[in-house]
């Protein structure tokens, strides 16, 4: 497996896999790999023939008070990981590489953008969206994995490639879980054990929400409350937003009429947890 840390070196290697016509999908991570990662590995493995992941803990996706300085970062074994999964490229950008330090422009998306996750984290998908264009023009890559587990960020990208044209395709990949139904996450490291069982909330909600869906009930104030009433049964769970959008829009919507998504945002303590689930024709 290569590893590059410069952007230069990172399009060199590219030119050379172009001047052989040969296709690149790009992971982006930030590092920390779980088998859901490994999940999007394996789908750009099948999208193209070299798979490069790039790892780097953006810090203009994290507010202030957030957890930037105490991310999990542990690049060897994020690099064996990678290996031993058969990534060709390993690019993980230095932050000085990456941003000047008065850096002034960025890519926003103005409407979706400041709702649900951007309504409680501000600024959070300007970064998102930023960094993910700078690592499209620095890996060109053909496709890009992303997984449905940030399903908001996925919907921005979609729209961040429309609206700006880049050449890459999209592939989504499913939220993997543990065999409770949380879903894996970087941050789930920090839950102390009597969050870590409280944590299934999130999955349990969702799963009434589709349950109820399945039986017919399309009325998503009740729908709602259905999740509601699972997430505040858990006592140190406090809800950030349950909240059922429109999965073309993503706007919310009173009564599912075509497929939607069902969110969940929840703190255990200072760990922020989200999670989310289709309510569709395969919705249960
Ligand atoms: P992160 O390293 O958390 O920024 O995530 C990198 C990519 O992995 C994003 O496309 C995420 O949506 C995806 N991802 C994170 N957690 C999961 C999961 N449990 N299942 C599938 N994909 C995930």
């Amino acid at each position: 497996m290569e590893r590059i840390e410069q952007i230069e070196a990172m399009r060199v290697s590219r030119g050379a896999w172009r001047a052989r016509d040969e296709r690149v999908a790009l992971v982006p991570t930030m590092g920390a790999l779980h088998e859901g990662h490994l999940t999007l590995i394996k789908q750009a493995a099948a999208a193209a023939d070299h798979v490069v992941v790039s790892l780097f803990v953006n810090p203009t996706q994290f507010g202030p008070g957030e957890d930037f300085q105490r991310y999990p970062r542990d690049l060897e074994r994020d690099a064996q990981l990678c290996e031993d999964a058969g990534v060709d490229l390993l690019f993980s950008p230095a932050l000085e590489d990456m941003y000047a330090p008065d850096h002034t422009v960025y890519v926003e998306e103005v409407d979706v953008a400041r709702q649900l996750e951007g309504m409680v984290r501000p600024g959070h998908f300007r970064g998102v969206l930023t960094v993910v264009a700078k690592l499209f023009l620095a890996v060109q890559p053909d496709v890009a994995v992303f997984g449905q587990k940030d399903a908001q960020q996925l919907w921005l990208i979609l729209r961040m490639v429309r609206d700006l044209n880049f050449p890459v395709q999209i592939v989504t990949g499913p939220t993997v879980r543990e065999a409770d139904g949380l879903a894996l996450s970087s941050r789930n490291a920090y839950l102390e054990p009597d969050q870590r069982a409280q944590a299934t909330c999130l999955y349990r909600a969702l799963q009434a929400a589709r349950t109820r869906y399945a039986d017919g009930e399309r009325n998503v104030y009740v729908l709602r409350k259905v999740m509601m009433d699972v997430v505040e049964a858990e006592p140190d769970a406090e809800m950030d937003y349950i909240e059922i959008v429109d999965e073309q829009s993503f706007a919310p919507v009173t009564t599912v009429l075509r497929p939607a998504r069902a969110l969940v945002a929840v703190r255990l303590g200072k760990t922020r947890l989200i999670d989310n689930e289709r309510l569709g024709d395969d919705g249960g």
